[in-house]
This record gives C-alpha cells, structure tokens and sequence, in this order.
C-alpha cells in the first residue's frame, strides 16, 4: 500500500531497484521516493508464473499491464483508503464566508469521512492550511458485509381478483403476475427489477392496495450447487477413450505442457476423458483447472463433479459475491482445494503446481472477454500450459477453424472419439425448406407440419422434446405497415425488440426500454404490427400447438434469478417437464437420455450477419442441439427449419460432417484473409458526434498505415456494423497480419502513439485482438 498525492492505493510489486527513476523530463524535480505504508501481504500474492502470464497477456492484447495484473486479483483485495476530517478545536478567526460554510458542514468534536462531506477542494486546502482541520489518511480493514434483499410475496395465490383491482396499471399487473407466478416463496425486488425496468411505485402501490406483502431475507452466498445425490457409476473406459488417456497420460507423466484437441461427436464421452486425466493429474500430487463456457447451463456437471472429487473441487461461479469469491481465491493459493471448475476468468485461478487444464466446448465465444483485457481463455490456457508444463484439453464435437487448423498443422495433438457411447446412431437431422412450405401451406407458420407431427409423435410416447430459436422476445421488429419502418432504439441503430411479459420494447444492446407505441414514430399511422417471432411467441405458439405438454422456457429473460437456469434444467432432467423451448442455452452440453427429437427454428437467422464467423457460428449452433437428440436407448431425429437450405453451414450440419464443413470454410477464410491464416485486430473509435469520430478513426488508420509492416494490411476506415451504440458513433479499423507477434508488436506501437494523440481511453478506442465478433 503506497502513497499516491493524498490517496493511499495498493500496488503489486513486479520488481525492485535501489535507484530511483529519472525526471520524467529535463529540469523537473527530481524524483521523491515515499515510504510503503504497508505490506498486506507475507507472501507472494500472485503465482510467478501467473505473474508472467498476466504480463506476457497484457501485452499480446494491447492492454495497460495492470489491466491483466487486475484481472488475476480477486475482487475487493485492493483496499480503498478513506480520508478522515477532524476540526480543530478554538475559534476559528476571519474566514470568508465559503469557507465558514465549508468548516461548519464538518461535526465538531467527531472524525468524519471526506467523501461524505461536499467541501471543495480549495477549501479544505486553506482550512487545512490555517489550522482549522487536520487530515489523515486511513485504510478501512477488508469488510465482506451480510446482504439483504427485498423479497416480494403475493397475499392471495389468486391471480384474477387481484388483476382486477389494478385494472388501468398495467405496470402493476405485470409486477403481480410475475410474483404470483413465482408463488409462495415471492419473488426479488432486484430480480423484478431486472426484468421489468422501474417498478418501485408500482410495488408501492400495490403494497398499499394489500395485494403484496414485502420482507426482508439474507441473500443467498453459498455458491449454488444441486444436491451431489447418488455417486455416478464410474464407467471402464471404451477403446477409443483408453487410447485418448494413453497419450494424455505420457503428456501428463513429462508434464510437457503439451496441447491437445479432443475431438468427440457428441455424445462420445469427452467428460469421462477429463474426469480421468483429471484423476490421474491429482494422483501425481498436481492440481487442475476445468473451464466451461458458462456454469450456470451446466449445473449436472458441478453435481456429478463434487460428487467424483468432494472438497477437493472448488467452483468459480458467477454469481458469487466478492467475499464467497475471495474465499475460493484463498482456498486455491493455498493448495486446498486441488479442482477448479469455472468460467473464462478461471483460467487465471492461482493455482499452485498445475498439471491439466481442461477447456470444454473450446469453441465458445464466452470464452473471449468483451470488455478490457480482451482475452480469450482458450488461448491462455494454452500459454499457461505451455510456460507451466501442464498438459492443455481442448475439447469438442465442433472445433473451431483456429483449433482444427493448429491440429492439422501438428501444434495440437488430435484425440479423437469417433463415434457415440455404446455405438448408438447419431441423430437424424431432416432439414425442411421454409420456402416450399410456405408455397404449399399460403401460411407463413412458425412450426412446420413436420416438426409438429414429429414432436407430436415423440411426445404421446412419453420421450422429451427440444425446441431451439436463437431470438429472445416476443418480436423482433416492431413494423408499421404503411410506411415499412421499425421501431428503434434512441441510443443504438438497431430495432427494438417486443416483450410481452413486460409489455415493453426493449433494445438487446443498451437495455433502454419503452412502452408499445399505438402510432408509428416515423409516419403516424396506427397500422403497427409485432413481426417476426422470438422465443416469448415461440412459447405461445408451442402451448397452443401441444396443449398437453408441460412446456418450460429457458432464455436470457427465464434465466434471471441465481437458481433458474439450474433448477429449469434439472426439472427436465427428472422429466417434471417434457417440452423445453428456448435460446442457445437449450444447445449447452446437456445431456438428457429422453430427448427424442430436437427442432431449430430460424436455422439461418445468423447467416445474415456481417460477421466471417456467421457460418461457423451456425454449423456448431446446429450441431450442437442436434447433439442433444438420442443420447438414451431411442434413436433420436432433428428437424431444422431454414430459408436457406443450401447454405454449406446447413448442409453439413445436418449431415452432422465437420470435416466437410471445416473444408469448405477453410478455403473461404483462407481466400479472403480471415483468421486462422492472418492474424486478425480490430480498432473500433466511439465519439460522441459523427465528424469528432470520423476525424479520429482517420488518425487510427493513418498512425496504423505508419506502423504496419511488410505484408501487414490496414482495411478501413470504414462505419462499423453497429453504427450507433449506446449514443456513441463507431467507426473502425481492421488489421490483418501474417503473424500474431508482428500484429502485438506493431499494435502497441500504435497504441503508444495514439495515447500521445489523446486516443488512450478504452471507452474512446476499443483495440481488439483476434476478435470473436466484428460487430
Ligand atoms: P460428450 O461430452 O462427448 O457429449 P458425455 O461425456 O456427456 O459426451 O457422455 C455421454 C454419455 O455417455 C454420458 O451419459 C456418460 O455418462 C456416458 N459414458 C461416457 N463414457 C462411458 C463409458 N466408458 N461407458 C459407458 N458410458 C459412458
Ligand atoms: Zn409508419
Ligand atoms: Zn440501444
């Protein structure tokens, strides 16, 4: 803890030096050493080698070095000093009548915080200075605090009457439904408030009507783990497993920090394989490191983890608060617990002698940070492997191009598992034309005959039912008829989406919000229609289709509590429902023997993007839930429905033939200069106005001109997909390069530049390297 002007902050020693820095320039003052004020810390905080990660990290991603140093702390180590204000006693003499005030807002006779008191700066100084008060600096201990949350319960279970005793507020019978809904238990005021925007007064006056009651109840800290249940049997493995474990094994006993590519159809049994190597890594006396795209999606596998490894395991979840966060941290340094199973930002777990680390589903894009230090977890992991000698799992049924390509070059080992546990058939996947359909019914229909016989069929024989439709919402566009334009958001060029649960407009980039409107904003007309079909409409459509099917709905908007997602999934698993529509969170790696049949609807909505990886996103996407259909005893089939059936995304896919989708788009990206055969960057500039962001994208594009060297290629500038986000203009640049180092090194050449020119803030310029999205 040092002193910095008046404030003390914390700082991480990277190396020490008996001499003092120079000016920073001629004639300035020398330079005056302080004295460190104190040393929370015994021992080494940060691993060496994480240390050196972090570092290596912050420079391959162009980012400030205590970005990525930050990044491996866990939350709330760094202290915050306070300032305390003291008045002197006596009376004061002539002061001006500013500084009266100031010195008569402090208490006498008690400290006070300085941050609690409006006291101009200039003030303080002369009272300061006068002798009227005196300043100390101090550093409050670490506190993790007990948090409590306002829980909204219904007073009757009978939604009807109620509604109708707030017959003209329709913000209050949406609050009531949906606490109704929740039944006894209630619901949050933060979790309401989340999913409908404000809703104090409403509450309030539903409170005062007596149709809520509000208490009090500590929030929920334990990290949230289903129930361990009964031990899984533990499988002998298959042929195709055992040869996958002999090579992890030799790598593992020369802790060769090698890499792999385990690449399994799903449904292979990738998880027994990590389970393994995992086992065999603690035996050596070695610690491992688990990553999966998002916990929350895959709560079966937590439970069958802490049942196989007990309180060796430790969970980085999400949702745990700073202190339960801090915990875990501590319990990982110090070598008790030996597993840890977590998101992106586990892979910079500290823990001590690491001998594997498993990156499951290595092609998410979760795995890429979207907000400073841009990381991708995957290949960090890698370095971390490679610098630590542990042995790196990447593992998939869909690799991605990069991963593949690096297998096929021979710098990842490919294991492969080729076909299904107990050679049961991969799903059969019937791609219906929506053009044909369409042709033949007049209808524009949501499910296609097919689909609905099929998940008909399916379900009267007691088997499970799964429909995909990557669209949150009611409707995506909200379209006036007489003059063709959608409603839109005022801070983003994007339309905005219906919901129906909240009766609101809302935009999927910001969050702004706004009622239905009755007259189109752009001509007047009252001729508005809800267009298009998210999973909300998706949900009424399959009610009234299926009226016998108990029908659950997971997306962004069911999954908002801390148990949701968990307990939805679970609840299918055990078969309470049989029916379970939603977004890419139904693809996850579930596995649930009593999916039969497995529909997506929209197969092609994300080919439109204008992204280079659209096509990839879509063939793993669909092969993916198709990998969700037939994992018990029966056979399994899929239904996907597409505009564009043609599409070498779509085909493949339903021929479920990575090696021909992987050929094929391989040769694209490979014609066009995409990733992996160039290193990829992309600068996006965000200004305010649209000349102050067009004058400073022509000065990233020219400074990056300067910079890049041979065979480098500066493409912009040029307005970015997104146009407008958040009320800021974007713009941006694209860099392509036959090598990543060459990229690193010209990039923060450039970033020192631009920072000389007033372009440092991330907020101002975005500088992204091997980005996952282009948007
Ligand atoms: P993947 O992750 O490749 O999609 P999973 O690991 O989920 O596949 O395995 C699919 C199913 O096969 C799981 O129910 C798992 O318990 C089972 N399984 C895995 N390995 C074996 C084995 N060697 N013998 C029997 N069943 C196995
Ligand atoms: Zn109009
Ligand atoms: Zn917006």
């Amino acid at each position: 803890v040092v002193p910095l002007g008046r404030r003390l902050v914390t700082g991480v020693i990277l190396a020490l030096t008996n001499e003092a820095a120079a000016p920073a320039s001629a004639g300035a003052a020398p330079v005056r050493i302080r004295d460190v004020v104190d040393l929370p810390d015994q021992a080494p905080v940060i691993p060496a080698d994480l240390l050196d990660l972090a570092r290596w990290a912050g420079r391959y991603y162009v980012s400030p070095p205590g970005e990525m140093i930050s990044a491996v702390l866990p939350p709330g180590i760094g202290r915050r000093s306070e300032v305390i204000v003291r008045r002197a006693v006596g009376i004061p003499g002539a002061l001006s009548a500013a500084d009266r005030r100031a010195l008569d807002s402090i208490p006498m006779g008690a400290a006070a915080q300085l941050r609690r008191l409006k006291i101009p700066a200039a003030a303080l100084k002369r009272l300061e200075a006068a002798g009227h008060v005196t300043l100390e600096t101090t550093l409050p201990g670490a506190r993790v605090k007990e948090r409590f949350e306002r829980v909204l319960q219904p007073v009757a279970g009978d939604l009807d009457p109620a509604l109708a005793l707030c017959a003209r507020a329709p913000r209050q019978q949406a609050v009531l439904r949906l606490v109704v809904a929740a039944g006894e238990g209630g619901l949050s005021q933060d979790e309401l408030r989340d999913r409908l925007g404000t809703i104090g007064p409403a509450v309030q006056a539903l409170i005062g009507k007596g149709l809520l009651r509000a208490t009090r109840r500590p929030l929920h800290r334990e990290p949230h783990v289903l129930e361990a249940g009964s031990h899984p049997p533990v499988a002998r493995p298959t042929a195709e497993q055992a040869a996958a474990l002999a090579e992890v094994g030799e790598a593992l006993d020369a802790a060769s920090g090698r890499g792999f590519l385990l690449m399994g159809v799903t449904g292979s049994g990738k998880t027994e394989v990590y389970l393994r190597a995992i086992e065999q890594c603690l035996s050596s006396g070695r610690s491992a490191l688990y990553l999966v795209p998002e916990i929350t999606l895959t709560p079966l596998l937590a439970r069958d983890l802490r049942a196989r490894l007990g309180a060796r395991l430790a969970i980085l979840h999400s949702s745990l608060s700073p202190g339960e966060r801090f915990d875990e941290w501590r319990r990982a340094r110090g070598g008790e617990v030996r597993v840890v199973l977590g998101a992106r930002s586990a892979v910079l777990a500290p823990l001590p002698r690491l001998g594997l680390i498993v990156v499951d589903e290595e092609q998410d894009a979760s795995y890429k940070q979207q907000e400073d230090p841009r990381y991708n977890a995957r290949d960090l992991a890698l370095v971390r492997g490679r610098e630590s000698g542990a042995v790196v799992i990447l593992g998939s049924a869909t690799p991605s191009v990069e991963s593949f390509h690096a297998a096929s070059a021979g710098r990842l080992g490919l294991l492969r598992l080729p076909a299904r546990i107990h050679d049961r058939p991969m799903a059969r996947v019937r791609v219906v034309d929506m053009r044909a359909e369409f042709q033949r019914t007049g209808k524009e229909e949501v499910i296609s005959e097919p689909l609905r016989d099929a998940v008909n069929d399916r379900l009267s024989r007691g088997e499970q039912a799964i429909v995909l439709l990557n669209r949150r919402g009611y409707a995506p566009f909200v379209l006036c008829r007489s003059c063709g334009a959608s409603e839109r958001c005022i801070r983003c060029s994007v339309a905005l989406t219906y919901h129906r649960a909240i009766e609101r407009m809302t935009c999927h980039y910001c969050g702004y919000q706004r009622g239905r409107p009755r007259l189109c904003s752009t001509c007047g007309s009252d001729k508005i229609a809800l267009t298009g079909t998210g999973t909300e409409r998706l949900e009424e459509t399959l009610r009234a289709l299926f009226p016998q099917a108990r029908l659950a709905r997971l997306d962004r908007d069911t999954a908002r509590g801390r148990r949701a997602p968990a307990e939805i999934l679970s609840a299918f698993e055990r078969g309470d429902f049989n029916l379970l529509a939603g977004t890419q969170m139904v693809a996850k790696g579930h596995d649930f023997p009593g999916v039969t049949i497995v529909g997506v609807i929209g197969a092609d909505n994300m080919l439109g993007f204008p992204d280079f990886r659209a096509a990839e996103r879509t063939f793993q996407l669909l092969t993916q839930v198709a990998g969700r259909s037939g994992r018990g005893s029966e056979p399994g089939e899929v239904i996907v429905q597409a505009f564009h059936c043609e599409h070498y995304a779509i085909e493949t896919a339903a021929r479920q033939d990575f090696a021909a989708f992987y050929e094929k788009e391989s040769r694209f990206r490979r014609i066009m200069k995409y990733p992996p055969f160039v290193a990829l960057a992309n600068l996006v500039v965000q200004a305010g106005t649209p000349e102050s962001g067009v004058k400073r994208v022509r000065v990233v594009a020219q400074v990056l001109g300067e910079v890049a060297g041979d065979g480098m290629q500066v493409i912009g500038p040029s307005v970015a997909p997104i146009a407008r986000l958040k009320g800021r203009y974007r713009y941006q640049v694209l860099v392509k390069s036959p090598s990543k180092r060459r990229l690193s090194d010209a990039l923060n050449e450039a970033a020192a530049v631009l920072a000389g020119r007033g372009l440092a803030s991330s907020k101002d310029l975005v500088i992204d390297i091997d980005p996952v999205t282009l948007i």
